[in-house]
């Protein structure tokens, strides 16, 4: 079924009794010719870009819970391009590009909403840094606007520029970026994928990967073993436990992510304001709610909540930043599990073990990537070499001396 404003009107008017089920609830097969291990965002993208892309449709997404049971449906809705790394910039760009076109690509309304992001400055050398930054953005076509302290306050007038203890020195603004309906995106990509005749399994948790002659050749679940040639690992927070299953280590450590909703609001936030002289993220979702985030919990956790310390810290980020809000009530908070790579970084890359693909190590920024790495990944499974944006993303970079260190906080995974 294509979904159009015409459908809207045509259900409407018949008591929405005709809707189709976005998807089918396959069982799965004995074999084919990739495996996706992972219904997150990253996997499902996958299996649309290796089907519209790559023509692979024999496909299975194997999915542990329920589509958006992950970071997928847990994440605060970032997306942006603003990188200044040669190795990152033109990943994100092309991401962002992808998201651009998403609705469109996929049939599929996601709520795609470029309302802009503003990464403040509180000192000079902040603003430097962010010059230097915005000047990498335009050479990979990102865009991108410094802002001094004026021009802050003009989009942002509810800040405290007046008695904060760091000043608002300027700000990075990006005006392609924004935020998308998180869970909206999993079920799009999975509803596209099935009408492909991609196989998209929940409740199917992965428990062994196979091997035969060193080549893998299937995986054991809880629904019983399927059989590929292929096997694409896209777990996210879980990369450790599932690689772990091919006794592979991985330079990734979990830690837990919160999130945070407020009460719903009149419109006040125009688009996604990050503060810099702290950890603190806030943008105003399409029903009023502020969602904000800061920093994770900071201790190695497979939990999907956090702890009162990082709500408390979080809280006081937001406070120094816009004291407005702390006349707002917070209705909702949870966490979700984030794979921190040692450099900030991701991977999108070939293990040592012949057939087997890892992505992962997406830290707490992985939601924007969303598109990039479905088709990146895609294109590396289809073709057994990287995507030319993706090269940096090696599993072996910390071995040859090559980490993609966006922050320059060294190889601690707690800091990126
Ligand atoms: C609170 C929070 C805020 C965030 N904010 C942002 C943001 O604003 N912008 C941004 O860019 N990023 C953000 N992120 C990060 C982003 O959400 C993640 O990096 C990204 O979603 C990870 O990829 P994914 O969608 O594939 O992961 P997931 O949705 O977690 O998908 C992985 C899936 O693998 C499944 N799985 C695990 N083990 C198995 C198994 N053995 N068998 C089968 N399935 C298995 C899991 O159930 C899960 O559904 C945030 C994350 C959190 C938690």
């Amino acid at each position: 079924m294509r979904y159009s404003a015409w459908q809207v009107i045509k259900q409407g008017l018949n008591g929405h009794s005709g809707w189709q089920a976005a998807f089918r609830d396959p069982e799965p097969k004995t074999d084919y010719d990739v495996i996706i291990v992972g219904g997150g965002g990253h996997g499902l993208a996958t299996a649309w870009y290796l089907a519209s892309v790559h023509g692979i449709t024999k496909t299975a997404v194997l999915e542990k819970g329920w589509l958006g049971s992950g970071n997928i449906g847990r994440n605060t809705t970032i997306i942006r391009s603003n990188y200044l790394l040669p190795d990152n910039e033109p990943f994100y760009e092309l991401s962002l590009q992808l998201w651009e076109g998403l609705e469109q690509d996929i049939n599929y309304n996601a709520m795609v909403s470029q309302r802009g992001i503003l990464n403040l400055a509180h000192s000079d050398a902040q603003v430097d840094a962010y010059a230097r930054r915005g000047n990498a953005m335009h050479l990979a076509g990102a865009g991108g606007q410094l802002l001094d302290t004026a021009g802050v306050r003009k989009r942002v007038p509810f800040l405290n520029f007046d008695d904060a203890r760091f000043p608002i020195k300027g700000g990075l603004w990006q005006e392609r970026a924004g935020t998308v309906r998180h869970d909206a995106v999993a079920w799009g990509y999975a509803r596209a994928a099935d009408s492909r005749g991609v196989d998209v399994i929940q409740n199917c948790e992965v428990t062994g990967i196979r091997r035969e002659g060193g080549r893998v050749v299937g995986v054991d679940t809880s629904r019983g073993q399927i059989n590929a040639p292929k096997i694409a690992i896209c777990v996210a927070g879980n990369s450790s436990r599932v690689m772990s299953m091919v006794d592979q280590r991985l330079p990734i450590e979990s830690h837990v992510l919160q999130a945070f909703v407020s009460e719903g609001l009149k419109p006040t936030i125009p688009g996604v304001v990050t503060y810099g002289a702290g950890h603190f993220y806030i943008s105003q979702s399409d029903k009023g709610g502020l969602v904000y985030g800061g920093d994770i919990d900071g201790y190695n956790s497979y939990a999907q909540r956090g702890n009162l310390p990082t709500v408390e810290d979080v809280a006081e980020g937001g406070l120094s930043l816009m004291p407005m809000i702390g006349r707002a009530k917070m209705l909702r908070s949870w966490g979700g599990i984030m794979d921190m790579s040692m450099d900030g970084s991701p991977f999108i890359d070939k293990t040592d073990i012949p057939g087997l693909y890892f992505n992962g190590g997406w830290c707490y920024g992985g939601f924007k990537a969303t598109p990039g790495s479905g088709y990146c990944y895609a294109h590396l499974i289809a073709t057994d070499t990287p995507h030319t944006v993706a090269t940096g993303y090696r599993l072996n970079r910390f071995r040859t001396g090559h980490p993609v260190d966006e922050r320059g906080a060294g190889a601690q995974p707690n800091l990126h």
